[in-house]
C-alpha cells in the first residue's frame, strides 16, 4: 500500500495479520460505506496525513466504541504516502512474492493441511522425483492417498450400489479396495510375479500400496546405476488401472500378459525420453535386461 486509493480499508489485509472486517466485526457491522479505500478514511493537511475514522459511522455501540478505540492506536503507526500506485504483496516471504511452498508450509502450521502418515508422505516424496509425466505423480498421489475411483471408492460415495457392483472388475470375487485391486488381486499378483521374474527379484508379501512401493524401490536402488526403479512401479500400477478402465469401458477380460507388455513399453519410453543421451536402448535390450538400464 502507497497511496491507499486503491486499497479496500475493511477487506483485504493490508496492515496487521486481517482485514479489518474480522479484527473489528462490530465496527464493521455499522460502517456507513464498507468498500471505502484506505484514502477516502483520511486526508492530507499539510505535510501530514490525519484519520478521519469517526466520521464512517453515524451511530457507534458500546463493542463498537471499544474496537474504535483500538484501530485508532493502530492506524496511528502508520499513514498513506508517496504518489506510486498501491501494489499486492505476499507476506509469507521475505521477497514478498507468492510461491506454493510458502503458502503450503502456513496451511500445514495453521492445521488447515493434515500431512498424513509418514510413510505415505516418504512415498510421496519419491513419487515427486520420478522422471515420468506429471500426470503420473498426480495418479500416484491419489493412488497413495485412496483418492482413485475404485469401486470401494463409490460405493462409499453412493455413486454405486455397494452388493451389486463392489466386487473388483478383474473377477476375483473380492471387494475392490486399491489396495486391494494393485497389490493382492488374482490380476495383481500375476502381473506382479511376472514382473518380478523379469527385474530378477524375490516375489513381496506386502498388503498396502505404500509399504510394496518403498520396498520394491529400496530393493531395485540396490541393483541400480541410473537412479530409475521408482517408475518401474509407477508404470506397473499405471497400467493395471488402465486395464481395470479397459474391462470397465470397453468389455475387455483380465490379461496379465498384456499389462505386463504395456509396462514394458511405457516404462521403456520414459527411460528413453526422459534420459536420452545418457541412457538408450531399443525395446528389445530392454525387454530382455532392463536392470542394465534402470
Ligand atoms: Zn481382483
Amino acid at each position: 500500500m502507497v497511496t491507499g486509493k486503491s486499497t479496500p480499508f475493511w477487506n483485504i489485509q493490508w496492515l496487521g495479520h486481517r482485514a479489518f472486517r474480522y479484527i473489528f466485526p462490530n465496527l464493521y457491522q455499522l460502517v456507513e460505506d464498507p468498500n471505502s479505500s484506505v484514502y477516502n478514511i483520511g486526508c492530507w493537511v499539510g505535510n501530514g496525513w490525519e484519520w478521519q475514522i469517526e466520521n464512517c459511522f453515524s451511530v457507534l455501540n458500546q463493542e463498537a466504541c471499544n474496537e474504535l478505540s483500538d484501530l485508532k492506536a493502530v492506524l496511528d503507526r502508520v499513514a498513506p504516502s508517496g504518489q506510486n500506485r498501491d501494489v499486492l504483496i505476499w507476506p509469507l516471504q521475505d521477497s514478498h512474492c507468492y510461491s506454493v511452498r510458502s503458502y503450503y508450509t502456513k496451511l500445514v502450521q495453521d492445521s488447515v493441511v493434515e500431512l498424513g502418515d509418514s510413510r505415505v508422505r516418504a512415498a510421496l516424496q519419491v513419487i515427486w522425483k520420478v522422471k515420468v509425466p506429471s500426470k503420473m505423480q498426480i495418479f500416484g498421489w491419489r493412488l497413495m492417498h485412496d483418492r482413485l475411483p475404485t469401486k470401494s471408492q463409490l460405493s462409499k460415495r453412493g455413486i454405486i450400489m455397494e452388493n451389486a457392483d463392489s466386487p473388483c472388475v478383474f473377477g476375483c470375487g473380492q471387494v475392490e479396495e486399491v489396495d486391494y485391486v494393485f497389490i493382492s488381486c488374482c490380476c495383481g499378483r500375476v502381473v506382479w510375479s511376472k514382473m518380478f521374474l523379469w527385474l530378477g527379484l524375490d516375489y513381496m508379501e506386502e498388503v498396502n500400496c505404500c509399504d510394496h512401493f518403498i520396498q520394491m524401490v529400496t530393493v531395485l536402488k540396490s541393483f541400480c546405476v541410473n537412479n530409475r526403479a521408482d517408475e518401474i512401479w509407477l508404470a506397473v500400477c499405471w497400467c493395471l488401472w488402465r486395464h481395470h478402465d479397459k474391462i470397465i469401458f470397453n468389455n475387455r477380460v483380465a490379461d496379465p500378459d498384456e499389462i505386463v507388455h504395456n509396462v514394458m513399453m511405457y516404462s521403456w519410453w520414459w527411460l528413453a525420453i526422459g534420459n536420452m543421451k545418457k541412457v538408450y536402448c531399443n525395446f528389445y535390450e530392454w525387454s530382455k535386461n532392463p536392470l542394465k538400464f534402470l
